[in-house]
């Protein structure tokens, strides 16, 4: 039978929050991050370790944004003009423009010196060689030209380090050249269900067995936001044996992160703590107030030889308890282990469909639907069987925030409402 590894520290939500979120932020002084180089076609969801600058001005002359004139605005506001040339984007026009002439330009191509504006072809009738403006438009000087420079100076800082990358980086950073980027090293999160009761997926299932879902699920969460995850074969609910496999992540595997599923609530059969603590764990919390995934804990555990530590979770092996806490907890350390700068969990608000009942003492997470047409996102909850129904959750694209107590004691929140929900990938 477990004995009480330590005394029972369930904090609320946003006090376990800001404490993961607190190791978070202290991770890079802890020099656990390793870089590497990656072609850029390699590079999405990487995270920056060195900046993106750009390379020279942008744009590196002054560009025209459509197809039609360069020209003096003044001159072409009072007076026809003579087209004398023409230039193309990728050429550079050489001649000078002469008073009372306009040059033939196509968007992307660079605006002659002494032009001060690009007037819209749709904006002239032309007359021969001559051109003049419509009856109903005047022109302003810069007019459709964006000038040297005024996107970005040369050596501007475009992507921080510490950015994921995704594919507007990416565009920038192919614009400026960057055929390699610097992004730090995935960290390797071993992951390791437990559970008398699980098999593998490929096994049939005795019909009180059950396949052990979480550890792909974890590992498809740690793909999803930067990490390597190693899945460690299932546990059997025995102390010793949740000991060793321990000693073998941290020690062997080198896992800079470990996350257990199961075996952390009160059952007879629930030794992750016990294990955790003769290993000389330090436990951050042993619970929050949430729902799902009320008893999951938090803490470090040493390392043999390095003289370090290693954070873990254990996570409650109910399986959208294991995602949720997981999106909430789990995601921020991952993010910062990556070296990102500002990770998860993401929230946004949106409209409330259907009536919620709150529940004093819990911040909820149910599993909702986001739907965002016509500019006005709306929630609504689906139903399902608690927080073994994965069928349900299948269903969901966002939780539901239910947070555990309102304003003037109100014990419902009405249809309409606008409610936070946790984004997930
Ligand atoms: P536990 O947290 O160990 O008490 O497990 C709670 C519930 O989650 C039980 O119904 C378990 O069968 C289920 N469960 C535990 N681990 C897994 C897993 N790896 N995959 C799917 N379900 C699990
Ligand atoms: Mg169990």
């Amino acid at each position: 039978m477990p004995t009480d590894p330590s005394p029972p520290l369930v904090l609320s939500y946003s006090e376990a929050s800001c404490l993961v979120r607190d190791h978070a932020a202290h991770l890079p002084d802890a020099g656990v991050l390793l870089e590497e180089e990656v072609p850029l076609q390699r590079a999405l969801g990487r995270v920056l370790a060195a900046p993106v600058v750009a390379d020279r001005d942008q744009p590196p002359f002054n560009r025209a944004t459509r197809d039609g004139y360069a020209c003096r605005s003044a001159e072409l506001n009072v007076r026809p003009l003579r087209v004398t040339g023409l230039v193309k984007a990728g050429e550079a026009w050489a001649g000078t423009l002469e008073p009372d002439a306009a040059i033939e330009i196509m968007t992307g191509a660079p605006v002659p010196s002494s032009a001060d504006c690009v007037v819209m072809i749709e904006h002239t009738l032309r007359d021969g060689s001559s051109i003049r403006l419509t009856a109903e438009r005047k022109l302003l000087p810069g007019e459709n030209i964006v000038s040297t420079g005024s996107e970005a100076a040369l050596g501007a800082l475009l992507v921080p380090a510490g950015t994921r990358l995704s594919a507007r980086h990416i565009a920038v950073a192919a614009f400026c050249g960057y055929a390699y980027l610097r992004v730090f090293r995935k960290p390797l999160v071993a992951v390791q269900a437990t559970g008398d009761e699980l098999v593998e997926i490929s096994e049939d299932p005795l019909p009180f067995q059950i396949r052990n879902s979480n550890s792909y699920s974890l590992a498809a969460q740690i793909e999803q936001c930067g990490g390597e995850p190693l899945i460690l074969p299932i546990l059997r609910d025995d102390c010793d044996a949740t000991q060793a496999a321990i000693v073998q992540a941290l020690n062997h595997a080198g896992a800079d992160l470990l996350i257990l599923s199961g075996g952390v609530s009160m059952g007879r059969f629930d030794f992750v703590e016990e294990a955790l603590k003769n290993l000389d764990a330090e436990f951050f919390f042993t619970g929050a107030k949430i729902q799902p995934g009320k008893p999951i804990v938090f803490g470090r555990v040493p390392r043999a030889k390095l003289n370090s530590w290693t954070y873990f979770f254990g996570l409650p092996g109910n399986p959208i308890s294991t995602m949720v806490t997981f999106a909430l907890f789990v995601q921020p350390l991952l993010n910062a282990l990556s070296g990102e700068a500002r990770g998860a969990p993401r929230f946004a608000l949106a409209r409330l469909d259907g009536d919620l009942h709150i529940k004093s003492g819990l911040t909820r997470f149910l599993p909702a639907a986001l739907e965002t047409q016509e500019f006005a996102p709306k929630v609504r909850p689906i139903p399902w069987q608690g927080s073994g129904d994965l069928a349900s959750n299948a269903k969901a694209n966002c939780y539901l925030v239910v947070p555990d107590k309102l304003d003037e004691g109100r014990e419902a929140m009405r249809a309409g409402e606008i409610v936070s929900v946790l984004l997930i990938g």
